[in-house]
């Protein structure tokens, strides 16, 4: 624990809230810290970071989530302003398989520039109407978990 946070020994992220490892820091609060990517997509691209460790979005207490996203949306404002960006892209990761390498739960904010060489895509896979239905249901009352039970295995 730090300050009622919970840290994990081996973790890159923890080590930089510790201050144990340097980061270029743009912004930090008592739950909160956010700084320069080491390898951006685009200059200006920022990790937001909630203080307290969990591992991704399934984990992750709705008050903590709370205070991270609105501190994405004011580094959003500030890149807009300070960086005149074009847009912006914001993705999280979760999970090895979905690209989530620091398994410190985190958002990439990333300025859009035109003409850059960013590329966030996947390919769009044809709408199967029964499966949709299939999975719709599954999502809503058949199957009937609440939000907070919810067991996301990543
Ligand atoms: P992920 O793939 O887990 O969503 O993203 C992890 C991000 O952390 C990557 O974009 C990577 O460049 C960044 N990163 C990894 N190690 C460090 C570090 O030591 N310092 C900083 N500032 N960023 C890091
Ligand atoms: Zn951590």
């Amino acid at each position: 624990m730090l300050n009622n946070k919970v840290v994990k020994m081996d973790c890159l992220f923890c080590k930089i809230v510790k201050g144990e490892m340097p980061a270029k820091k743009v912004y930090e609060d008592d739950s909160v810290i956010a700084f320069l990517d080491i390898n951006p997509a685009n200059p200006g691209h920022t990790l937001v970071v909630p203080k307290k460790h969990t591992e991704t979005i399934a984990d992750i207490e709705d008050s903590d989530l709370e205070k991270v996203i609105v501190v994405v949306k004011n580094i959003a404002k500030k890149l807009k302003d300070e960086l005149d960006t074009a847009g912006l892209n914001i993705v999280q990761n979760n999970g090895k398989l979905a690209g989530q390498l620091v398994s410190h739960i985190h958002f990439h904010v990333i300025p859009r520039f035109a003409g850059d060489q960013v590329i966030i895509t996947y390919q769009r896979a044809q709408v199967d109407e029964n499966k949709m239905e299939e999975i719709r249901k599954k999502l809503t009352e058949e199957a009937a978990p609440a939000p907070k039970d919810l067991d996301l295995d990543f």
